[in-house]
């Protein structure tokens, strides 16, 4: 189980500074000398000739040749990117001045790299022979967060951080009869949210540690990135294999769920879909984290007379014929009960058409957001037909149409 790590320009006999051309012409040396060809059933320059192959492969490959360069060894599936954060980082040093001796175990380079890569030829690297000294005698200690900037596209993430964490937002709708959305009242609801733990304080920890779940109080633990095992500090414990005990109350989430009532003012002229933020009524943070807000979306109940629109009040008024034809005064309903009982008087004006709107200014709703405006009240005029039974009614209609002759349809006969 030696671990195979290389020193390709010594293998080929060249400088580290070699040239692309120094490199081509010390391989086809050494290729011719010990190709199997040339050596037939000879195992030692068979293994000379894998090396060398290896090593000119690598070498005389510029891109491979830079990650060789900068992290002292090289596999596939490295990213040319990362190899470069990770040198820019002031890690592998990489392999040089030295051939791997007995065990193969590269001395200073290896330490200085964080990370291990486990199935291939590093495999060794951290683990072997002493355990994880490797990487715990590594400079700068904390790994985790080095081996995260390094490759941090190559990992989804996920885990869960510790530290603050502000509590979400809450949406409830709220639905809001008529009269308290045009009045204004009080809405009364009841709210699941997430409280800040009462054992823990929001801390999800009542103190103690025990051995962590997430590595078996290894401090390490694997990960797959692509087809490459790397061994990295555990992020749950930090590499310590400790984690503190859970609150019991609350299961380490630092916020419980709770049925809370909850009562708010609804301002006069309150309109549907409004959204109302509570500050802070949200769900808790946890561990200081701040708490979210709670929306409120209002739903505004109908009326079977009045229809809102904004700040106007939409209302359709029967009228009769006569009323229509000859103009009237008449009472019609308005959203003010405390004067004149809801009705105001309204002028038809002499031949009124079915479908005709006629405004009652400021009549309308009072504005939840502008002080002192009002909106208006939109009367819409609806002809009521008389149904006629008596000989004399008819008579005089008939009369009436001799008339009036014209042709109520003529002007869109016309038309077409
Ligand atoms: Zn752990
Ligand atoms: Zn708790």
């Amino acid at each position: 189980m030696a671990t195979q790590t290389k020193d390709y320009y010594s293998t080929l006999g060249v400088k580290k500074t070699a040239s692309a051309d120094d490199i081509r012409k010390a391989f086809r040396k050494l290729a011719r000398k010990y190709h199997p060809d040339v050596n037939p059933n000879d195992k030692k320059a068979e293994e000379k000739f894998k090396e060398i192959s290896e090593a000119n492969d690598v070498l005389s490959d510029l891109k491979k040749r830079k990650i060789y360069d900068q992290l002292g060894f090289y596999s596939d599936n490295i990213d040319p990117a990362a190899a470069e954060a990770a040198a820019r980082g002031g890690y592998g040093g990489g392999f040089a001045g030295g051939s791997p001796g007995g065990s193969g175990r590269a001395g200073r380079g290896a330490q200085e790299v964080p990370f291990d890569f486990g199935g291939f030829d590093f495999s060794d690297f951290q683990s072997g022979g002493s355990g994880r000294g490797g990487a715990q005698e590594a400079p700068g200690g904390g790994f985790g967060g080095s081996f995260k900037d390094i490759f941090g596209g190559i990992f989804s993430g996920g885990r869960k951080a510790r530290g603050p964490r502000p509590g979400t937002d809450l949406e409830y709708q709220v639905s809001v009869d008529f009269w308290s959305a045009v009045r204004g009242g009080v809405a009364r609801l009841e709210i699941e949210r997430q409280e800040t733990c009462p054992a823990c304080k929001g801390k999800s920890t009542t103190g103690g540690s025990i051995e962590c779940p997430e590595c078996s109080g290894t401090g390490q633990v694997t990960q797959m990135g692509g087809r490459m095992k790397f061994n990295i500090q555990c992020p749950r414990c930090n590499g310590t294999g400790k984690v503190q005990n859970g609150c019991p109350t609350c299961g380490g989430d630092g916020v419980v769920t709770r049925k809370e009532p909850l009562e708010f003012r609804i301002k006069p002229g309150t309109r549907d879909s409004q959204r109302i933020r509570l500050a802070g009524k949200g769900n808790a943070g946890t561990d200081g984290g701040a708490a979210g807000d709670l929306y409120l979306i209002i739903k505004v109940g109908t009326h079977p007379v009045f229809t809102r629109v904004g700040d106007d009040i939409h209302v359709t008024v029967p009228v009769t014929v006569a009323e229509a034809a000859l103009g009237a005064k008449i009472e019609v309903p308005t959203i003010d009960t405390h004067d004149g009982g809801g009705r105001t008087q309204l002028k038809i004006p002499p031949g009124t058409q079915t479908g005709q709107k006629l405004r009652l200014r400021e009549k309308g709703v009072p504005s939840a957001s502008r002080e002192g405006v009002r909106g208006d009240e939109i009367v819409e005029v609806k002809i009521v037909v008389p149904k006629v039974q008596d000989e004399r009614s008819k008579e005089i209609l008939r009369e009436l149409a001799k008339l009036n002759p014209e042709d109520p349809r003529a002007e869109l006969l016309a038309e077409v």
